[in-house]
């Protein structure tokens, strides 16, 4: 679901209104807020008013997409930097020139050599650069609307033992649990009609009791009392079990591809091979998904120039959304005491933990693992200006209080929120702490009923 702009009514004619939001001024259609007066805040989606809200609530959720960056001297930058940024630019100019084609020449595109130097950038000066310069992209591009989804985990329940996750078959301290299908109907339901959602993700372990007519039924009666669009997250089912979904009226998918490195995936993800995963992502390409795909980044034995594979195999797909996220240590596996090469990153069951339990606020101070994450989306960004990129739980699990914000300003345009039922919520722990959402002012107010939104989306999703 996309999200509305707040902005503030500055003059009224006829049911047309200018309203202001930041140092941007739009004329719109009243629409759904004809009491509104000069003065007063609207939400406002495209071109039309959508809902009233008060001045405080306009403030913080323009404080979430504003950036407080500093301007930086680029003649100060490193040569080979710069050397990037005015390539990046000038593509930007290529594109602009022919109203935005999808991408500018393969002369425009960042090397390997580039992606692994912006990976590997360090220092404030450079890295606020980085992430300023994806955020004005993402502006420039797809302006300041989000992209929300809601996702409901149904099933922890999974037959695979892969050595990252904490749902892993052989994780023998998580307490399983399924929603049944009414439970993941009336979940969606609701989620609809009560708060709004327009987009819900399905997401589960490999779990095989539920046979594909049952989730076929599932994605059928969801569609049938509400208007939503589904995106599943099941893990590899047969290729004629997507194609009979996507009849039953599924959208999306999002199946990550993990690592691009064929032998670490191997290594990760025992009795399953990369190029299985390839070909399966390929395939729902071709058959008419909206494939979201990517990797986890801080993962044992992952080195730079595989983070740069990584990106680069996203890009060769074209798929129009990013799946990504921060890889994070899971009590339960064998990797719950890994340290990342690159990352340092150590995040485990163990006491170490216990001093950063503060009021049961978690906080790990890991900065290394959302920095190398944060340049991540950045340079996503750069190299494919128009992709939607999430800003994933995991991102939010290391820095709760600002990891949203933070990944915005480095250029995500969408948000996941956690639809699962509260008492599965706990159990649902591919990693630790994972989070889960306190303050609901998204909720409160970039969610609405409206065609408006539901039109954006379509446009989106390409339908
Ligand atoms: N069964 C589905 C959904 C898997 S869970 C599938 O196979 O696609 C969703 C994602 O969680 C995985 O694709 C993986 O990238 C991520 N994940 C699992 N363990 C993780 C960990 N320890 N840290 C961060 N992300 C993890």
């Amino acid at each position: 679901m996309c999200l509305t702009i707040p902005g503030k009514i500055k003059s009224i004619e006829k049911g047309v209104a200018r309203v202001e939001n930041g140092g941007r001024s739009v004329t719109i259609d009243l629409g759904l807020c004809l009491g509104a007066k000069v003065g007063d805040w609207v939400l406002y989606a495209t071109d039309r008013a959508v809902k009233q809200i008060s001045e405080t609530d306009a403030k913080e959720i323009i404080s979430l997409l504003e950036d407080h960056y500093h301007t930086v001297d680029v003649s100060k930058l490193p040569l080979q930097f710069k050397k990037i940024l005015f390539k990046v630019r000038s593509r930007e100019k290529v594109e602009s020139r022919k109203l935005k084609v999808k991408s500018g020449g393969k002369e425009h595109d960042l090397t390997k050599a580039e992606i692994e130097y912006l990976l590997s950038l360090k220092g404030g000066e450079n890295l606020e650069t980085l992430y300023a310069e994806a955020n004005s992209l993402r502006k420039e591009m797809i302006e300041d609307f989000v992209c929300i989804h809601g996702i409901i985990e149904f099933s922890n329940y999974c037959r695979n033992n892969c050595l990252y996750c904490g749902i892993r078959a052989d994780n023998k301290e998580l307490k399983r649990y399924r929603m049944s299908k009414e439970e993941i109907i009336e979940t969606a339901v609701r989620a609809v009609e009560d708060e709004g959602y327009k987009l819900i993700v399905l997401q589960s372990g490999e779990d095989m009791s539920y046979t594909d007519e049952m989730l076929l039924e599932i994605v059928r009666e969801i569609k049938k009392r509400v208007k939503v669009f589904i995106f599943l997250s099941v893990g590899e089912r047969p290729s004629q079990f997507y194609k009979k979904a996507l009849r039953a009226g599924a959208t999306g998918s999002l199946i990550r591809f993990e690592t691009s490195n064929p032998k670490l995936y191997e290594k990760l993800r025992p009795k399953h091979k990369l190029a299985d995963r390839l070909a399966l992502i390929r395939e729902q390409i071709g058959q008419g998904y909206y494939v979201a795909t990517g990797n986890m980044v801080g993962l044992p034995d992952q080195t730079i120039s595989d983070i740069a594979e990584d990106l680069m195999t996203i890009k060769s797909l074209g798929v129009p959304m990013i799946s990504s996220g921060p890889f994070i240590p899971s009590k339960g596996t064998p990797l719950a005491n890994h340290q990342s090469p690159i990352t340092n990153n150590q995040l485990s069951s163990n006491n170490q933990f216990s001093n950063d339990q503060i009021n049961g606020e978690w906080k790990t101070g890991n900065e290394k693992s959302i920095e190398m994450f944060l340049k991540y989306i950045s340079i996503a960004r750069l190299m494919m200006p128009e992709i939607k990129i999430p800003v994933t739980t995991a991102l939010e699990t290391l820095d709760p209080e600002n990891g949203r914000h933070r990944g915005l300003l480095a250029g995500a345009n969408a948000l996941m929120f956690n639809l699962t039922p509260e008492k599965y919520c706990k159990d649902y722990s591919i990693y630790d702490n994972k989070y889960r959402e306190r303050e609901k002012v998204w909720q409160k107010y970039g969610l609405f009923k409206g065609e408006e939104s539901w039109e954006m989306l379509e446009e989106r999703l390409m339908l």
